[in-house]
């Protein structure tokens, strides 16, 4: 079932957007070569906590840790580790955060240090797709229209796009009804309403759009080992539009 959320509701996932929004912001100063996965969840673990939340993702179907860091061909799920970033990689932080009962989600990638420029048009694009499918979202609009404005942006800079992977309703859980795939056709699925909740995330990689699961059962990879990007925002469906959650 699809929720229409109430002011109440709406004020408390107000704040917990904005406490994984902080808290990206707050990790962008230790993403430097040299420090470990298990670090950066560690900061932010702390940082969500003391901020009045806690993580969403932790034991959430059995989730071992606090954020998703997820690292060069890893599309979404990499489990912290005593993996040391390196100059050249990408990370794609994946930061869900419960505040009184109400979850907000975000993912963003980024560079460390110098990294080529293929992996900067990944990144690039991938941002640029998130915003497509966010401009896409008012009340009258259609889920598949999301979905075709991301895949169209997508196939046009020739990156692949995972359809394994999906957006979702945001609430009281931090996964709920609706689906919100990455592809779709015009004027097709769910009509969007005022007072909806959805987390937009494009996955797009720099090769082919096929996925393959790691032997942990949870970190998803691209089957050809080329770069993947993931970027996510937590939004409101408003009277005319949208309100990003998970920003500033
Ligand atoms: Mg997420
Ligand atoms: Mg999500």
């Amino acid at each position: 079932m699809v929720s229409i959320k109430s002011k109440r509701e709406i004020e408390l996932m107000k704040k917990a957007g904005h406490i994984v929004y902080q808290t990206h912001q707050y990790l962008k100063q230790y993403l430097k070569p040299g420090i470990t996965t298990r670090k950066l969840n560690q900061l932010a673990e702390d940082y969500i906590i003391s901020h009045g939340a806690t993580p969403s993702f932790k034991d959430f179907n059995g989730y071992p840790a606090a954020i998703c860091t997820s690292i060069n061909e890893e599309v979404v799920h990499g489990i912290p580790s005593n993996y040391k970033l390196k100059n050249g990689d990408i990370i794609s932080i994946d930061i869900g955060a419960c505040y009184k009962g109400y979850h907000g989600d975000s993912a963003w990638s980024y560079g460390i240090g110098n990294i080529s420029e293929k992996q900067k048009y990944l990144l690039k694009h991938t941002e640029e797709a998130l915003f497509e499918g966010l401009r896409q979202v008012k009340p009258g609009n259609h889920i598949g229209d999301i979905g075709y404005a991301i895949e169209q942006y997508a196939l046009k800079h020739n990156l692949g796009v995972i359809r394994e992977l999906i957006g979702h309703g945001v609430g009281n859980s931090i996964h709920e009804d609706p689906d919100v795939p990455n592809y779709g056709k015009q004027h097709t699925g769910l009509m969007l309403k005022e007072g909806m909740t959805i987390a937009i995330e494009p996955m797009l990689n720099l090769g082919t759009r096929e996925v393959v699961m790691l032997d942990d059962d949870w970190t998803i990879v691209t089957k050809d080992g080329k770069p993947s990007a993931h970027f996510e925002h937590t939004v409101l469906v408003t009277k005319d539009g949208y309100l990003i959650l998970t920003g500033e």
